[in-house]
């Protein structure tokens, strides 16, 4: 993409955060343009995204995770765990915002966690901690369980399932944060239970719209509200496998 439609792109995306109440530094800028470039360049040899334009990163990756710092419930400073960050999304886009958070990276995947390792290397972000695991085991180690201020989570798992691999890192009176498509009254209904017994509860749902028809989107908030259960989360592969009612 030409620099001079890079700029653009980026005036467009920075007008409508800036609507939502989100103003980033110069400096947020030029780290997402490294962080967009790495992206294309080794998603040629592995597979991180199937969005590959620029226009895309910008608006379904970076705009998509950045919208959320706009929101009231969301704080300036605190620790995150973003489970299931893939290429780093919202977790790492995050970090590159807001120097106030302290942000760790979690994934199964090796390849996708190297990919974490070099964008984070070469933006020189040192509070992100990146780390190859499973939620269903993190979420279980002193250290991690309920430790976390945010856990985020985005394209990882339905909302049950998702309760159990994200509120067992959240601190009493922290949240959980779900991202998901336009639709997901059904889904959170059905999750209610899971949530509850979990120690959560839904706080507000927040809808957006991306631009060029590129859809709605909700972003779920869950309030950490007591401990959960020591018995949660169970086993790697039970929660989706057998999803809490
Ligand atoms: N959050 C990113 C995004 O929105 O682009 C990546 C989404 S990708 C569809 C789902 C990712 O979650 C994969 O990279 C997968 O390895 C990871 N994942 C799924 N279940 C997980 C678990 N239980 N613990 C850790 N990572 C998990």
């Amino acid at each position: 993409m030409a620099d001079g439609s890079r700029g653009e792109l980026v005036r467009q995306i920075q007008d409508a955060l800036e609507a939502q109440g989100v103003m980033l530094e110069t400096e947020v800028w030029r780290g997402l343009e490294v962080y967009e470039r790495r992206l294309v360049e080794r998603n040629r040899e592995v597979n991180l995204t199937a969005v590959t334009d620029a226009e895309g990163v910008y608006w379904k990756h970076f705009y998509d995770s950045l919208v959320v710092l706009g929101l009231p419930e969301v704080p300036q400073a605190g620790f995150l765990v973003d489970v299931g960050s893939g290429a780093g999304f919202p977790g790492l886009v995050l970090a590159v915002a807001r120097p106030g958070f302290s942000v760790s990276l979690l994934d199964a995947l090796r390849k996708r966690v190297w990919f974490l390792e070099e964008v984070r290397g070469e933006l020189g972000l040192t509070r992100v901690r990146v780390v190859h695991g499973r939620a269903e085991e993190y979420g279980r180690r002193p250290g991690w369980r309920e430790s976390f201020d945010m856990a985020t989570a985005r394209a990882v798992a339905q909302m049950s399932v998702l309760a159990e691999l994200l509120l067992p890192f959240v601190r009493v009176g922290g949240m959980a944060m779900a991202w998901k498509g336009p639709d997901v009254e059904e889904e959170l209904e059905g999750a209610r239970g899971a949530i509850r017994r979990l120690g959560g509860e839904v706080e507000a749902v927040h809808r957006y719209e991306l631009p060029y028809g590129m859809g709605g989107r909700s972003v779920v908030i869950v309030r950490k509200i007591s401990a959960t259960p020591t018995e949660y989360p169970r086993r790697p592969g039970v929660p989706e496998k057998r999803p809490l009612t």
